[in-house]
């Protein structure tokens, strides 16, 4: 197959100061969990997008000196010279495939607490970690700054021999120390530095000029920019200080990378943003530069892509999270394979492996963060290691993954669902408030399974055991996921709650499969992910009078991990949500609920048409517990083995289950026995 004309426009080169892009895809920096502490695993991972199509593919935030010291998180370094090899490696997988290699040079000023360095944090002002760390940051004096600029010139060098083609100056989101001197927030100085715009703007140029000077002659150097902070006028804004600043500074670098800030407004979510929904700023920023400009949108249409080229929105079509659900999206465009493009779905589970440190994870690819440590790569898989025909009961994102890598390798593989329509958890979540990108895991699974001869789809085939004994397929994987408990059982109470089993106690199953919802609603979230925030902001639609209750802090906590708590509470809040945070329930009676207040002797009693429990899901484990049992009656049918995977083992995320059908579909026919570990890990050389 080859690529539709309407596309060619997505192929042409791009020109970026000394050096040239082959295609218009950008991977722009996206945080990993990898860094300074997985570099092999880094290098791996890029390498595979450059494989993929992109033309550009930059590292993470890439600190350039001890006095920006983000640990615990995990970015990049370049400290000094003995950090050059790590990046090294990144630069050559990527040049391998014929793309540029971009690194962006971040310090992170008053945000950085230094835990590691202990180095006392400095800022354009001083003034107290915003992240509520227990560290304040001292004032640069003029002689800092210059020895800063010192700094970011010689790690620029550094980033040039290790062969990076392309040198960002970080100014985008407030984590970074340029955009720190922007902000008249966190700027109060009163020197050429502070005060006017052109003052607090004099640092980034600086930096773009020094950058310039240093490896200008065989680098692009290239700005990431914040439009705005969506804050109002609390902050910088697009069509005031955002604009000018551009305006200042249009043509001294090669290229300007736009969004908006902070990461949470950057990186939103599908339930809270479409796809494109930067156009504003990039268009804004396009109108006022010759340079080339870059911006994000989650986009993962080609469509939209061409469209933004063609309205003069953009010059290159930006992608962190496309580019991680779908590494080969540029490829397959260009190859015409539109159908097999493995399109995000918005949940930022991406984001959640930097936040709690450890390697990236992707809901719609499971190979994501996997390259090297398991040698994974997302568009080729083993063919099959042996000659087994496989039975799959459940088509949610386990059964559906599971079917699709093992249909890839080459299985005779039957998939089998009760329900008329394929997807288990996400069809059902798909229909909530914000949740319908969720689809696209089943879409793209069913659209790879329908291309797929030797695997059979069964819908509306509900499978008992005596089905499964009359299949007599060599291997059984159930994957009859989770169900949502009623009985309060979750992160507070570990036994079920007396008085939970009458009938106006729902879950949110009840509420997904269309049970009507009564007047007066109150929701005790104990789960603390998405699901108690959506259910809440479903009741308000039907205009009901909703409370949420929740033993946390604040309401829907884990969302903190993927940049969207502060939407989903605002929104709640908007919408008229009474919220009551650090309350556990104690009791439930005739239509009344009790709680406890976390820290006090306080009471609360609520009364209620509806209870509803959002506290945690049960593994729907009887078909395979059965199954077990009767294993040797399975195996006078013929069948070797009777295996689990997904939520029926024990529920998690979506990413979990795709994951969990994928490792049982790579494991298959393949010998693992002798390996202590299932996976490699990066050790530190200790005879250095
Ligand atoms: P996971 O997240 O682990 O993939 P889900 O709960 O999303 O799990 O999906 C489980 C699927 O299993 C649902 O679509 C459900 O209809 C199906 N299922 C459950 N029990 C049976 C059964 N006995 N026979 C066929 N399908 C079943
Ligand atoms: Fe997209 Fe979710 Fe994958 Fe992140 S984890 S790339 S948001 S599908």
């Amino acid at each position: 197959m080859s690529r539709d004309p309407r596309y060619d426009i997505l192929f042409e080169p791009v020109r970026i100061g000394p050096v040239v892009a082959q295609n218009r895809f950008f991977q722009v920096p996206h945080c990993c969990g990898m860094g300074h502490a997985r570099p092999q695993t880094a290098a791996v991972m890029r390498g595979i997008k450059a494989e993929g199509g992109w033309a550009v593919v930059a590292t993470e935030e890439c600190d350039i000196h001890h006095s920006s010291d983000v640990s615990p998180y995990i970015e990049h370094r370049l400290w000094n010279d003995d950090d050059i090899a790590q990046h090294a490696l990144m630069v050559d997988a990527v040049h391998a495939h014929g793309a540029l290699a971009a690194i962006e040079l971040a310090h992170s000023g008053r945000m950085a607490p230094n835990h590691f360095t202990r180095t006392v944090p400095v800022g354009a002002s001083a003034g107290p970690n915003p992240g509520y760390d227990p560290v304040a940051a001292r004032e640069l004096t003029r002689r800092d700054i210059r020895e800063l600029r010192g700094i970011y010139r010689k790690a620029a060098i550094r980033a040039k021999s290790a062969g990076f083609d392309i040198v960002y100056v970080y100014a985008a989101h407030m984590l970074a120390l340029p955009a720190q001197f922007l902000s008249k927030r966190y700027n109060q100085r009163t020197d050429e530095y502070g005060g006017s715009l052109e003052n607090r703007a004099r640092f980034l140029k600086e930096l773009i000029i020094d950058a310039k000077e240093a490896v200008g002659d065989r680098c692009g150097i290239a700005v990431r920019w914040m439009m705005d902070e969506m804050m109002g006028d609390a902050g910088l804004q697009c069509n005031e200080e955002g604009i000018e600043v551009v305006s200042m500074l249009a043509e001294l670098p090669d290229l300007w990378d736009v969004n908006v800030s902070d990461w949470d407004n950057d990186s939103a979510t599908s339930r809270f943003q479409p796809e494109g929904f930067q156009e504003r700023y990039v268009s804004a920023v396009k109108q006022v530069t010759t340079k080339p400009v870059v911006g994000v949108g989650r986009f993962t249409s080609p469509d939209a892509m061409v469209a933004q080229l063609k309205r003069g929105v953009l010059d290159m079509i930006g992608a962190a999270r496309p580019s991680i659900a779908d590494p080969f999206l540029p490829r397959k465009i260009e190859q015409g394979r539109l159908e097999d493009i493995r399109e995000c779905i918005g949940c930022n589970i991406c984001v959640s492996g930097d936040y709690t440190m450890t390697p990236i994870r992707c809901t719609q690819n499971p190979t994501m963060g996997e390259e090297w440590r398991r040698g994974w790569h997302p568009e080729i898989i083993p063919p099959a290691g042996s000659r087994d025909t496989v039975l799959i009961i459940g088509a949610g994102p386990a059964g559906l993954e599971c079917a699709t890598a093992l249909g890839k390798r080459g299985y005779e593989v039957t998939l089998a669902d009760a329900r008329e329509e394929f997807g288990g958890r996400v069809i059902d979540e798909s229909g909530l408030p914000g949740l319908s990108a969720w689809r696209r895991v089943r879409d793209y699974r069913l659209g790879q399974l329908h291309q797929l001869a030797n695997v059979e789809l069964y819908p509306s085939s509900e499978m008992s055991f005596s089905n499964i004994a009359d299949f007599g397929a060599d291997q059984v994987v159930i994957a009859t996921g989770a169900r949502w408990r009623s009985d309060g059982v979750g992160r507070e109470h570990h036994v079920a709650m007396p008085g939970a089993e009458q009938s106006f106690v729902l879950s949110p199953d009840d509420i997904m499969s269309g049970v009507k919802l009564a007047d007066t609603i109150v929701i005790y979230d104990d789960d603390h992910f998405y699901m108690g925030g959506v259910i809440a902001e479903l009741a308000r639609t039907y205009g009901a009078n909703v409370t949420l209750v929740t033993p946390a802090a604040d309401v829907s906590h884990w969302t903190h991990y993927t940049l969207e708590q502060r939407a989903i509470q605002e929104r709640l809040a908007e919408l008229g949500v009474d919220l009551r945070v650090q309350w556990s329930m104690q009791s439930v009676g005739d239509h009344v609920a009790e709680f406890a207040c976390m820290y006090s002797d306080r009471v609360m009693t609520l009364p209620c048409d509806n209870l509803i429990m959002v506290t945690s899901r049960r593994s729907d484990d009887r078909l395979y517990r059965h199954c077990m049992a009767k294993l040797s009656e399975l195996k006078d049918a013929g069948v070797a083995a009777v295996s689990h995977i997904g939520d029926c083992v024990a529920p998690g995320t979506i990413a979990a289950a795709v994951y969990s059908g994928h490792l049982w579909a790579r494991q298959l026919g393949e010998d693992s026995h002798g390996a202590e570990l299932p996976f490699t890990r990066e050790l530190i050389d200790i005879t250095a």
